[in-house]
């Protein structure tokens, strides 16, 4: 595992952003990361960890070190009603979805066609469809920076919460996943009550769903609202739902009577991004290099040669013109580096 300087990350990052790393190096086992660790490079280099890069947005060059975690491996490791599964952190997310599901394994199917890598699903508590990885995730081992020890982390040290974790928190720039356990059963508990899942089993004609009747339908239903990254650049949902207080809320209601919202934690309410900003008249629209999706608000594409700088001042825009008309701050879900 070389250091190389000047790297391009241009097809490292799902924006598809074009910048280079001062430095890049990829590393494949948890000795890789140790022998890292071991230059002196690293002390004189700013990190960033890299799993897939479809949750970054890169306004520059990175002026530092880019570490890839290609740590591979996917493994049984007990069996019963339940399993636990052991992926290793640069595993991509999807192939784990589809290897769980093949085998019956239930517990991911709802987090089908998630891009990006298994080592970056507890940083920022992953989730679709009424799923988060704090419902699945058994433990996580972490290579710490400091001392070079694998630490084991069990969920409740994970301190999960929406799109948080302690590693976005606290324990930020301090460890690196190395791999993660997945608690999934062989007794399906299936969650088809969000979004489309149901009418899209309706429509399908499926009465009694397997596992991978969902999954196959909520591939389906992201492939029909979400850019593919492969032709159009993006990194998912670029926001995240504003959650805000009950008289905050009522407020809100009295003006915007048919506001989409749903019970939060703590007694809060829910609101969806994508519903405040295609209310600003954003859905499809096109600036510059960049744009919203045509089918999901949420969504800032790159329609081809965008700079991160353009993407991220449109985003200032769209943040702007919501807190105008409904006075909700809207907070980036995207890393910004
Ligand atoms: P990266 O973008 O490479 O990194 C994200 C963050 O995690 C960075 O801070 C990075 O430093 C850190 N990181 C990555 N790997 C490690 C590691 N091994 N150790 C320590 N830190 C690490 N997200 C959802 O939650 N739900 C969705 O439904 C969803 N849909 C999406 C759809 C599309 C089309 C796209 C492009 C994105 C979507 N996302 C979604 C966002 C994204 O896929 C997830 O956040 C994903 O988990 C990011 O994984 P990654 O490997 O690409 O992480
Ligand atoms: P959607 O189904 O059109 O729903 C819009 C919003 O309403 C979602 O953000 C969702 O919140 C919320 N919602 C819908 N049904 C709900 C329910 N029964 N209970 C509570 N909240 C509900 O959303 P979409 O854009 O097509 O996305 C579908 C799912 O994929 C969502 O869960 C979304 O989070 C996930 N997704 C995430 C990303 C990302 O980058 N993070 C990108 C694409 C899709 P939640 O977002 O909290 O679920």
């Amino acid at each position: 595992m070389p250091f190389i300087s000047n790297y391009s990350l241009k097809n490292l990052n799902t924006f598809g952003i074009d910048v280079n790393a001062k430095l890049y190096v990829d590393v494949s086992t948890e000795a890789d990361l140790k022998d890292v660790f071991a230059s002196p490079l690293v002390k004189e280099n700013k990190l960033l960890v890299l799993g897939g890069g479809s949750n970054m947005l890169f306004t520059k060059d990175y002026d530092g070190l880019v570490l890839k975690v290609n740590i591979k491996g996917i493994n049984v490791i007990q069996q019963g009603d339940d399993v636990l599964v052991t992926a290793g952190a640069g595993e991509v997310w999807d192939i784990l979805v589809k290897y769980c599901v093949a085998h019956g394994y239930a517990g991911l199917e709802n987090l089908t066609l998630i891009p990006g890598t298994v080592g970056a699903s507890p940083i920022q508590n992953i989730g679709a469809y009424g799923v988060e990885i704090k419902d699945v995730l058994e433990s996580c081992t972490a290579f710490e920076i400091a001392t070079g020890e694998i630490k084991t982390f069990s969920k409740a040290d994970c301190e999960f919460g929406y799109r948080e974790s302690i590693f976005k928190g606290k324990l930020k720039g301090k460890y690196i996943i190395t791999s993660v356990t997945y608690r999934l059963s062989k007794i399906p508990n299936l969650q088809t009550h969000y979004g489309a899942i149901n009418t899209e089993l309706e429509r399908r004609g499926i009465a009694n769903p397997t596992i991978a009747d969902v999954s196959n339908v909520v591939a389906a239903i992201r492939v029909s609202k979400l850019p593919d990254p492969s032709t159009i650049g993006n990194a998912g949902s670029f926001f995240k739902n504003p959650v805000i207080d009950q008289q905050s809320f009522d407020k809100l209601l009295s003006n915007f009577p048919d506001i989409p919202h749903y019970p939060a934690p703590n007694g809060r309410v829910k609101l969806a991004a994508g519903w405040l900003i295609e209310q600003c008249g954003f859905k499809g629209m096109i600036d510059g290099h960049t744009g919203t999706w045509k089918n999901q608000a949420l969504v800032l594409v790159n329609h081809g040669g965008a700079t991160g700088q353009e993407v991220y001042r449109f985003s200032e825009k769209i943040i702007e013109t919501v807190r105008q008309k409904f006075g909700v701050l809207l907070e980036r879900e995207v890393n910004i580096f």
